[in-house]
């Protein structure tokens, strides 16, 4: 909040400039496409009901910063935490979003459609709906697709990092290609495009491929969504969209969401980070842990070492706009918008701190000369008219 504060009185010096920023960022409907506080906060024990101390965002920090429109992120790893598996793990997060819903009726409502939306917006509380993030979910069964659906599932990230049998995930296509027994989509993988489109599902191609991407885009009848990815051509991470994605996206009328993560950001804070993983990152690691005996104390050091160093390279939260711009630029204003990924990233810009620091991105885009409808488009519009897209 501090920042916030602190950028509107580097914007303008008067108390019209910024009672304009706050009345333009009240008035717009922001939809946030990703948020993984039910894996980062609920799942740990901490009640998002209250206003923490940790982690990215709570119900308060959202309303706090202006969110309307939250999607949540119903997320498991390669390796289930129930022994049930996959689908049991996401039946276990819509339950703990749910007790949050019901804990929270005057402050939020759950839904999945767009019509739904509408209604809950006019009523001002924050609107809820469900992003299940990896086809490993549906553990290769179409029943438990309809399951999921029927508890509200809005879209569906296709893959995580992780491929499935029958969609290939960017990670795997980019840095471990020899381990897939296919790339892109098998006919299962179509058949659940298929029910995807006929269900009304938004069909999510962030972590995907690009030759799951293309092969989606060949067949889906909807417009689809990229729930938290930025611009390849800023950083080169396997996780952003290139340009000819960009295009073929715009083409689709569909909306790329733009990620805050630092490393998504900014190539040089990429770079940094992928060093301190790899040999070299080993090396020094290595070495700074010998001068400490207990276990505990090389963890707690190696991280501060991180930390310091990734803290030089860390970008403005301005970037963020930079990121918007470059998609308008190629292809117009009707394709971007905001998927923040708070809670499920490890580093934000600088000045970006949590939730309540979105009313800086509206700042920066009025700074940046867009027009207030234009705003409204990328804060929120674009995201509902595919939503509108998919569910009408
Ligand atoms: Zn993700």
């Amino acid at each position: 909040m501090r920042s916030y504060l602190l950028v509107i009185s580097v914007l303008c010096l008067t108390a019209s400039c910024s009672n304009e920023l706050s009345k333009v960022h009240q008035r717009l409907v922001l939809v946030d496409t990703h948020n993984d506080l039910l894996t980062s906060q609920t799942m740990d024990g901490k009640d998002v009901s209250q206003r923490l101390t940790t982690g990215h965002s709570d119900i308060p920090r959202l309303k706090e910063g202006g969110v309307d429109v939250q999607f949540f992120s119903v997320w498991t790893g390669e390796k289930a935490r129930n022994k049930e598996g996959f689908f049991s793990d996401a039946m276990e997060q819509i339950d703990s979003l749910e007790f949050i819903a019901i804990r929270n009726v005057d402050k939020m409502k759950l839904t999945s459609g767009y019509s739904d939306v509408k209604k809950i917006l006019r009523q001002k509380k924050l609107v809820g709906l469900i992003g299940v993030e990896g086809g490993h979910m549906i553990e290769e069964d179409l029943q438990k697709l309809e399951t999921l659906y029927n508890r509200g599932m809005s879209y569906l990230t296709l893959t995580h990092n992780n491929s499935v049998s029958w969609a290939s995930s960017a990670r795997d296509e980019t840095e471990r290609a020899e381990t897939l027994s296919q790339k892109g989509l098998n006919d299962f993988g179509r058949e659940v495009v298929k029910r995807l489109n006929e269900r009304g599902i938004m069909i999510d191609l962030s972590h995907v491929g690009e030759k799951t991407f293309y092969d989606v885009l060949e067949i889906t009848t909807k417009p689809v969504i990229l729930s938290h990815s930025s611009v390849y051509a800023i950083s080169p991470h396997f996780r952003n969209v290139t340009d000819d994605q960009i295009k073929a996206v715009a083409k689709n009328n569909g909306v790329i969401c733009v990620n805050f993560y630092s490393s998504f950001l900014n190539a040089e804070f990429n770079e940094a980070y992928e060093k301190l993983k790899g040999p070299e990152g080993k090396t020094i690691k290595d070495s700074v842990q010998g001068l400490y005996a207990d276990r505990k104390d090389k963890v707690k050091y190696w991280e501060e070492y991180v930390a310091g160093i990734l803290e030089r390279y860390r970008p403005s939260y301005t970037s963020i706009a930079d990121h918007i711009d470059y998609i308008v630029k190629l292809v117009g204003v009707n394709y971007v918008g905001v998927g923040a990924d708070l809670d499920g990233v490890d580093s934000l810009p600088v000045g970006f701190d949590d939730a309540t620091d979105y009313p800086l991105i509206t700042g920066e885009l009025m700074k940046r000369g867009y027009s207030i409808a234009d705003i409204k488009k990328i804060m929120g519009k674009n995201v509902l008219r595919v939503l509108k897209a998919n569910t009408q």
